[in-house]
């Protein structure tokens, strides 16, 4: 997504090899603008897969899966990172360790808002080492539904997720493949265009 791969450049900071800063247009700072373009993308791509809810994670995958969610008419639902008083139903959880806090935490849904019926997208804002996205792989197979997908913003296709995802069957659509953060510079993966 050539926009995207601009804005990346513009204004997105490479912290280290491992890590970009995207804070003033995807985690913190939020472009509607752009997320609403990167809905519509995600729309385009998963349109045919017959999609009945949206699952992420609190809190970057939520912007752009809700602007995915308008586009293809379904509900969106996240999972919580932090325990909470009111989701206390039939709860569906898995062990995630997070990338960017080096820590392990329970990430949990209610199982009341997926059926065996579903066929679910999978958004997330970054796709690193796969922990998260498994998480809610976890999360949406033990609810018994079908994942058509995963939807990703930015991957670092130079860390392990995407070949490990696509290992277990998964299709991994990402709107911006990163193929090296080396010396401060961001250098995307050259795609064929089909
Ligand atoms: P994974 O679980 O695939 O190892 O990492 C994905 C999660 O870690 C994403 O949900 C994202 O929040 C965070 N993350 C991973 N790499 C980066 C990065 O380079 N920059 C930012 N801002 N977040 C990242």
């Amino acid at each position: 997504m050539e926009v995207l791969k601009r804005k990346i450049e513009e204004e997105g900071i490479v912290l280290s090899d491992q890590v970009l800063k995207v804070d003033s247009f995807l985690n913190h700072q939020i472009d509607p603008d752009l997320m609403q373009q990167i809905g519509k993308e995600f729309a385009r791509r998963f349109e045919q897969d017959g999609i009945t809810k949206i699952v992420t994670i609190e809190s970057s995958g939520i912007a752009p899966a809700v602007m995915a969610g308008l586009e293809l008419g379904v509900p969106v639902i996240f999972a919580r990172k932090r325990k909470s008083l009111t989701l206390t139903d039939d709860l569906l959880t898995a062990s995630v360790y997070s990338f960017t806090k080096k820590t392990e935490s329970q990430i949990a849904v209610s199982g009341s808002h997926l059926s065996k019926e579903d066929r679910i997208l999978i958004i997330d804002d970054f796709l690193a080492n796969g922990q998260a996205a498994e998480g809610l792989l976890s999360i949406v197979n033990q609810a018994g539904a079908a994942v058509c997908g995963l939807g990703i913003v930015i991957e670092k296709s130079f860390q392990p997720g995407r070949d490990e995802l696509v290992k277990k069957g998964c299709r991994v659509e990402s709107l911006a493949r990163i193929q090296s953060l080396k010396d401060g510079k961001v250098t995307f993966v050259q795609e064929v265009r089909s």
